[in-house]
């Protein structure tokens, strides 16, 4: 499949995978927006939030829960981290891979644009 976030799961893509279970594998972004700046990817292939079913809500939160420990680990949680979604092209999506951005180590701006 032509997916890059595919072929890193896949391992054709060499990349630095911080965390990694059965479902998920998080790295960082290649073209980081803060000192802290992850991508928390489902193995899964779905394209976008937007087609995420109903059966796939345990893997998401799962997701969200991983971020919440790389927070930890990337020493962020305590001052604070956003987690955030693009989805579809007005929502700024651009790999057709879902993925969970955890970005944080400076202030963010107060209002999502
Ligand atoms: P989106 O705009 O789809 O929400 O975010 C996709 C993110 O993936 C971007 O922040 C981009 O920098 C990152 N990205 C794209 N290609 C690669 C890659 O090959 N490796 C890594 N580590 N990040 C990538
Ligand atoms: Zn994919």
């Amino acid at each position: 499949m032509d997916c890059i976030f595919c072929k890193i799961i896949a391992g054709e893509i060499p990349t630095e995978i911080l965390y990694q279970d059965e479902e998920i594998i998080a790295f960082r972004d290649i073209k980081p927006l803060a000192p802290v700046h992850l991508l928390i990817v489902p193995r899964k292939h779905i394209p976008s939030l937007d087609q995420m079913k109903e059966s796939d809500a345990a893997l998401v939160g799962r997701m969200v829960a991983v971020a919440n420990k790389l927070a930890k680990d990337e020493g962020v949680a305590e001052k604070g981290y956003r987690l955030a979604i693009n989805c579809g092209s007005e929502g700024g999506q651009l790999v057709p891979h879902l993925h969970l951005h955890l970005l944080g180590g400076r202030k963010l701006s107060d209002r999502l644009s």
